[in-house]
């Protein structure tokens, strides 16, 4: 059955949604998204996403195409419209169409908005959750600007190709002997009951799932650093893992081919997972 997406205030079947050839998201990844999760048929973290989103667009010179509340009816329309039981939705917003020109277009050019769901029944109870997954390394070459979650997705994608080469589930990324992040995901390690993750910067994207483990963690009485970390001391922890909006909390079992801890799922990866999952079921609207 086909989808309903929307595409500039229209609610259409996937087949008819259309935009311009000329769209800047198209000719110059001009353009920012997000990623929602839905469990329950509930919006998992919105206004985290709302608020990021916001970010994006402002580092961008772009305002927001329509207030908060008028995208959470969207999504929630979306949610119900294409029974969305677990799965998730994107969000993109680009600077709209106009000739192609290095410079922006003039000021109000309107924005293009295209909203879609993703099914995805029993997302949170992956099977990569169970087994943990096997990272690779690769150099971090995307530009400095990673915390505007802008659609030039390309690096990220070859970074995942060549980790699927190796035969690996994903990739970590190194900049300055340092671990950056995930190709879509932010980083941990646990060393001695103490959570490392990189420090917030223009070095990584500052995850919505991030924020909330942390918070987490921290309620839960666990200790947290948020500082950079390398391959070696990745390699040398009790356990790794990663966090993303889709994948929570997912454990991370090798990095290039040196077992974490004892090459399994470790408790604390776990328990975050736990409470993350617990929290966010509650809290979703
Ligand atoms: N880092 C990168 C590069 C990402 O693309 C993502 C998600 O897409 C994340 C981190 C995790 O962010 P969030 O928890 O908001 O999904």
């Amino acid at each position: 059955m086909s989808r309903t997406v929307y595409v500039n205030g229209d609610y259409l079947p996937e087949e008819d949604a259309k935009i311009s050839v000329f769209d800047r998201g198209f000719l110059f990844a001009d353009g920012v998204y997000e990623v929602t999760s839905v469990l329950g048929g509930k919006l998992i973290d919105f206004e985290g996403h709302a608020v990021r989103l916001e970010r994006s667009l402002a580092e961008l010179d772009m305002g927001m195409p329509m207030t908060r509340d008028a995208l959470l009816e969207i999504h929630r329309r979306l949610v119900a419209e294409n029974r969305i039981e677990d799965g998730m939705v994107y969000l993109q917003v680009t600077r709209g169409a106009a000739d192609r020109d290095f410079a922006y277009p003039p000021e109000g050019t309107a924005q293009t908005v295209v909203l879609f769901t993703q099914s995805k029944p029993g997302l949170a109870d992956s099977p990569a959750a169970r087994t943990g997954i096997r990272v690779a390394t690769v150099p971090d070459l995307r530009w400095d600007r990673r915390d505007i979650k802008t659609v030039q997705l390309l690096y990220p994608s070859m970074g995942k190709m060549a980790a699927k080469a190796k035969g690996c589930d994903d990739a970590w990324m190194v900049e300055d002997g340092a671990i950056t992040e995930g190709t879509s995901n932010n980083a941990y390690i646990v060393k001695d009951g103490v959570i490392v993750t990189r420090q917030l910067g223009p070095e990584i994207l500052h995850g919505i799932t991030r924020a909330a483990v942390l918070r987490f963690a921290r309620e839960a009485q666990m200790k947290v650093e948020e500082r950079a970390f390398t391959i070696e001391e990745a390699q040398a922890a009790d356990e790794a893992f990663v966090t993303s909006a889709t994948t929570f909390v997912t454990p991370v079992v090798e990095i290039d081919g040196v077992a974490v801890g004892k090459g399994a799922p470790g408790p604390v990866a776990q328990r975050l997972r736990e409470i993350y999952l617990e929290e966010s079921r509650k809290a979703g609207i």
